[in-house]
């Protein structure tokens, strides 16, 4: 029925064609559609109201849900977002903002020099679509092993969206109030070892999940840190989130690191505020 109606075709707009910042060099045809991996370019359609909402809606954030729904949608050459790496899902959040609102995205924020006053910065969102990095500067497959200082070797992968959505339902069902000391140590050990985990695939010949997780709890403090800051590094492509603005008060140039929250980055750039 949609499809025979002229003023749906007419309404449908134009959204615009990305590269993916992992140019699709390592997904499989589950991921993607096969043209896609070709060049790593897909279309990007802006959202309508109902993803709008989909996207503001805290619970189907948390779940992924979110993400699932409205990429089917706006991004249909995109199969299955959970396993895409969490910095090409950055990204193209950052596209479909542009391409449903425009360019043109305002923040609040306070200087730390003295008598600071909250101002409105307005910056271009063009500048990480055109600044953002590729994956080849980062992270190639001969990275992907890892040989300790014990002689153990590790494999491990960029995050993907499935390990974003663990850790963050994770760290909101850990219940900091009231823990005994103890408690506490435990929980951040958990977060720690969580947090790195899903990164590792393998362990010399080990893929076992429970495995690995008991060998990463048993690593010496010295090996996490030399594992973390290696997995850092394999991440570190993607949009860079910095917009450089001069304080309107002391007049210090000042980079900001815009968060990529869906929450406040998914609002109307001029949506008159609600008083109650
Ligand atoms: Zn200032």
């Amino acid at each position: 029925m949609s499809g025979l109606n002229p003023l749906l075709q007419n309404l449908r707009l134009p959204g615009e064609t990305v590269r993916l910042p992992s140019k699709a060099l390592y997904y499989s045809s589950e991921i993607v559609t096969d043209d896609v991996k070709k060049d790593g370019e897909l279309h990007v359609y802006p959202m309508t109201t109902y993803e709008e909402l989909l996207m503001k809606t805290p619970d189907l954030l948390y779940s992924g849900q979110a993400i699932i729904q409205t990429f089917a949608r706006c991004i249909p050459q995109i199969l299955d977002p959970l396993q895409m790496y969490s910095k090409d899902i950055d990204f193209l959040l950052i596209a479909l903002r542009k391409v449903t609102y425009g360019s043109e995205i305002t923040i609040n924020y306070t200087h730390t020099c003295e008598d600071a006053e909250e101002h409105e910065y307005t910056y271009n969102v063009d500048q990480f679509i055109r600044s953002s990095k590729s994956i080849e500067g980062s992270y190639q497959p001969q990275d992907s092993k890892i040989t300790l200082k014990n002689g153990q070797v590790v494999t491990v992968r960029p995050f993907i969206l499935q390990d974003v959505i663990d850790a963050s339902q994770r760290s909101t069902s850990t219940q900091f109030d009231g823990m005994s000391e103890l408690e506490f140590v435990m929980a951040m050990k958990d977060i720690i070892v969580g947090g790195i985990g899903p990164a590792i695939t393998q362990v010399d010949e080990v893929v076992d999940r429970e495995m690995i997780t008991e060998w990463l709890e048993a690593l010496p403090p010295p090996l996490i840190s030399e594992l973390s800051s290696k997995i850092d590094k394999i991440n570190q492509f993607g949009a860079i989130m910095d917009v450089e603005v001069t304080c309107q008060d002391c007049g210090e140039k000042l980079t900001i690191n815009v968060p990529l929250n869906p929450q406040s980055f998914f609002t109307l750039p001029s949506a008159p505020a609600i008083e109650n």
